[in-house]
């Protein structure tokens, strides 16, 4: 499998299983800048080893987490992702939760929730940005949301970027799928190598006011809020 790193958060018994590898090439995707769970303390230097399947199943199975989130990179584009999903709902009875870019439509089975990040509505800028057009995540959003399957939105703001006024767009768009969609706004976290800063939390709070002319449940992180629960390195 894709699968370079697995982390563990006792307290409420989530683990985090990384995938290595993205069909998206985002110019401000954290993975530029550290490959390990941002939560840690420390650094995970590489992806010096994949997992197989079964060591996955084996590694989790010790811990007994209530809850599995697949992230990375992107999980959908590991043709072994969706066999570890029903694996683990059945041999585990995970709670399963998948972060995606929405580019690929994603195996429902042995998936309980699904969170699409929507990086932008405006063709140009997506494009800009993560270097693949747009259209394929915004029809697989509106077939998930049809499929019933639970699902959350997510953006990343970014001053003079990714501005307020693509957040309204992003959140009118998710409004004419349900306007009960979950959605949180996260703060971006610098990358070097590109010209834009941190927002304060003064304009994540102003874009989260505009997504709630639409939205009901609008969540957002301003990048100076502390640690909910400890997160251990497994592999
Ligand atoms: S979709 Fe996510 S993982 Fe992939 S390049 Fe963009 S930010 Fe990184």
């Amino acid at each position: 499998m894709n699968v370079y790193h697995i982390t563990f958060a006792p307290a409420v018994k989530l683990a985090y299983v990384y995938f290595w590898g993205c069909n998206f090439g985002c110019k401000g995707c954290i993975r530029r800048e550290e490959l390990g769970d941002i939560h840690l303390n420390q650094h995970v230097a590489d992806s010096s080893g994949f997992l197989q399947l079964e060591e996955v199943v084996g590694i989790l199975e010790d811990f007994k987490p209530k809850g599995v989130t697949f992230l990375g990179g992107e999980p959908t584009i590991d043709p072994e992702f969706p066999k570890l999903a029903k694996v683990l709902e059945k041999r585990l009875d995970t709670h399963n939760i998948l972060l995606t870019n929405g580019y690929l439509f994603p195996p429902l089975e042995g998936v309980d929730e699904i969170q699409v990040s929507i990086k932008a509505i405006t063709g140009t800028l997506h494009r800009d940005f993560t270097g693949k057009p747009n259209q394929e995540v915004l029809r697989n959003f509106r077939r998930l949301h049809r499929a019933g399957v639970a699902l959350r939105a997510e953006s990343i703001f970014i001053p003079h970027y990714i501005e307020v006024e693509e957040i309204e767009k992003i959140a009118r768009f998710i409004s004419a799928v349900d306007s009960n969609i979950p959605y949180r706004i996260d703060g971006y976290i610098p990358v070097a190598g590109n010209p834009w800063r941190r927002p304060t939390p003064e304009e994540v709070e102003g874009a989260v006011e505009v997504a709630r002319k639409y939205l009901h449940h609008v969540t957002y992180l301003k990048g100076d809020e502390g640690l909910r629960y400890e997160v251990e390195c497994i592999v």
